[in-house]
């Protein structure tokens, strides 16, 4: 199964992408972590992507989605994987053409997440100043809320309230998996 986890910051992602990845028995792989590793290279493209994702602005598509689908083509993804953090613009969603069977949206509002974020402790996250959240939670609305409506009119998409406690989540997302 190919799943997409779609939210703005803070929305709990990682955290229901590693629940279900244990659960379904796929791995569950983040662009951000991708992004993340390779700012660390002490090379041109390390430095522009750090620099980018400091800023909190989005790596551009073209580069974005070829290190994706690179990174998708290695044999553990083949059987099917969690992915987070893409596609998050209308061209990476209409480019990508991977046989998607879920997109799950979590939804929780901007307050609540720049709550969240503001206890968690960004530990090798130097791209989790202030104003690089709210310069990608003003992105979310504006580049990949169409995203959401672009599977929507596919019928794949599942919404889910975000707001609550980490288990109830989790099982309304299971639920709408198996029964959608
Ligand atoms: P995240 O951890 O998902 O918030 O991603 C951190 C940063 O990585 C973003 O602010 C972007 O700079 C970059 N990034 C992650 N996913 C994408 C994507 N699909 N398209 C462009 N940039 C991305």
């Amino acid at each position: 199964m190919k799943i997409i986890l779609i939210g703005i910051q803070g929305a709990g992602k990682s955290t229901q992408g590693n629940l279900l990845s244990k659960e379904l028995g796929i791995p569950y792989l983040s662009t951000g972590h991708i992004f993340r590793a390779l700012a660390k290279e002490k090379t041109k493209l390390g430095r522009y992507i750090k620099e980018v994702m400091n800023a909190g602005y989005l790596i551009p598509d073209r580069k974005t989605m070829s290190i994706v689908s690179d990174y998708l083509k290695r044999s553990k993804y083949q059987n099917g994987y969690i992915l987070d953090g893409f596609p998050r613009t209308i061209v990476q969603a209409k480019a990508f053409r991977n046989g998607i069977d879920k997109v799950i949206y979590l939804r929780v509002s901007d307050k609540e997440a720049l709550w969240r974020l503001s206890y968690r402790n960004g530990d090798d996250r130097n791209d989790e100043t202030l104003m690089a959240i709210r310069k990608r939670i003003e992105l979310f609305h504006k580049l990949t809320e169409p995203v959401l409506d672009f599977y929507r009119a596919k019928k794949a998409l599942i919404e889910v309230d975000g707001e609550r406690p980490i288990g109830e989540i989790y099982k309304e997302i299971l639920d709408k998996i198996n029964t959608k």
